[in-house]
């Protein structure tokens, strides 16, 4: 079987892509490892998606979900590890050993937390170490923790950790954080963060759980101990872009280079939306307006095939 489209990722960008593809009538394939990506997993409340004064990212999810199976498309839960490309025809292999064959291929597979990378990091994930403030917050109720990464995601956990815990050190590597205003100030009211500047975590300590971490100051070179119970890595993502290596171009962040309105990659007829690809703003309505456009840029592109 040969599909028109392949879309692979099930969070907002993927869905839309197969909600407009659905309705150009294309014969269409969406391989994704989980429904709702990001915001299954780390936002609450959704403030600024039009149509829902607040909306939890799983509800919201739910939702896009709902309205992708009411059309005609073919779904598949399994990982997609790498793409080829022979003549004009793709061939999408998968962790289950499957392989699909198809016209074009819209890639939506978003984007994991980036790692912190120091000694004590893997040997404390899920025992003092978290990438998820909101799942994990609420197990320490009246600790002090540590926020590392003093940009808008790290000071939004801050706001909500404010809810729960005792105190909040938050760890910014560069000389002031890169949060936005509005944050700053919501933290600023919880009373509860203390922000410290130019600092590289070097280690994580613990016996079975964390108890302090350590960390350099770029000016002094000092080391300095901090007790806490919890750290919460807020340093940014990795796109999941390793399957596409070869079709692509890459920047120095490994986001995807697109071009501009088509979001065609250099290969023809590969397309990269959402969080995946090197556009700034990465939120749900800019990952779901860039599925929709590369679902019609690929439709037109299937015209001239
Ligand atoms: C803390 C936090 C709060 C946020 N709050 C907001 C907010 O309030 N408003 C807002 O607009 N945005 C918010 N965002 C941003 C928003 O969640 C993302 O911009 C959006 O989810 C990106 O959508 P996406 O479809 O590109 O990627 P993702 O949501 O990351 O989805 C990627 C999908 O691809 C799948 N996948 C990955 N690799 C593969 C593979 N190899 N094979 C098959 N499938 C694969 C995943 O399972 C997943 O379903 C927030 C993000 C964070 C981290």
């Amino acid at each position: 079987m040969l599909y028109d489209l392949i879309v692979i990722g099930g969070g907002p960008a993927g869905i839309s892509a197969g909600i407009y593809a659905a309705r150009q009538k294309l014969n269409i394939l969406l391989i994704t490892k989980t429904f709702g990506g990001q915001l299954t997993r780390k936002a609450v409340a959704i403030e600024n998606y039009p149509g829902f004064k607040e909306i939890s990212g799983e509800e919201l999810i739910r939702k896009f979900t709902q309205h992708l199976k009411k059309f005609n498309l073919e779904i598949k839960n399994d990982l997609v590890v790498q793409i080829k490309k022979r003549g004009q025809e793709f061939s999408v292999f998968t962790k289950k050993k499957k392989q699909f064959k198809s016209k074009t291929v819209i890639v939506a597979s978003g984007a994991d937390p980036r790692p912190l990378e120091v000694p004590g990091e893997k040997k404390f994930i899920g025992r003092g170490i978290s990438y998820c403030s909101i799942c994990d917050g609420p197990l320490f109720s009246d600790e002090t923790v540590a926020v590392v990464g003093g940009g808008n995601a790290g000071f939004e956990a801050v706001i909500f950790l404010a809810n729960y815990v005792k105190k909040i050190y938050i760890l910014e590597y560069s000389s002031k954080p890169g949060a936005d205003q509005t944050n700053q100030e919501k933290v600023k009211k919880t009373k509860k963060a203390e922000i410290i500047t130019n600092a590289v975590l070097k280690r994580i300590k613990g016996k079975n759980f964390v108890n302090s971490i350590i960390y350099q100051d770029k000016k002094t070179k000092k080391l300095n101990t901090l007790k806490v119970k919890g750290v919460f890595v807020e340093i940014g993502s990795q796109p999941a872009t390793s399957f596409v290596k070869g079709l692509v171009d890459f920047n120095e962040r490994d986001e995807i280079k697109v071009e501009f309105e088509t979001y065609q990659t250099k290969t023809p007829g590969l397309f990269a939306v959402g969080d995946v690809n090197v556009g700034q703003y990465k939120q749900i309505i800019t990952a779901s307006g860039e599925g929709a456009k590369a679902a019609l840029a690929a439709y037109n592109y299937l015209t001239h095939w």
